[in-house]
């Protein structure tokens, strides 16, 4: 993968905004971000089909809209990205972020 960020911005209607070094902008909805993460644990979780008869178990944090409150370079491929649930395991390939973002 020979495209890369070259700029990344929080905007204050929480959105990520990243630049790619072939010019192109995309937009990630923070939500969007989080419901895709990459790490083990949220795939396993996303694929067991939930029970419609089980309210989810929903602590304070989870009542909060998540937020972005960290990313971090993971060599030169990827971030981690880290969310205002505590939850920072997730690696976000380039590839992986170049498909969930929407131009503009
Ligand atoms: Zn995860």
């Amino acid at each position: 993968m020979d495209i890369y960020p070259t700029a990344l911005k929080l905007t204050d209607d929480r959105h990520l905004l990243i630049d790619w070094s072939d010019g192109q902008r995309r937009r990630y909805g923070f939500k969007a971000l989080r419901d895709a993460c990459p790490c083990a644990t949220c795939r396993e979780k996303r694929s067991t089909p939930q029970d419609p008869l089980a309210l989810p178990m929903l602590g304070a944090a989870q009542l909060q809209p998540v937020a972005i409150v960290g990313m971090k370079p993971v060599g030169n491929y990827a971030y981690t990205i880290a969310f205002s649930d505590g939850h920072d395991t997730g690696i976000y390939s380039f590839e992986l972020l170049r498909e969930l973002g929407t131009p503009g």
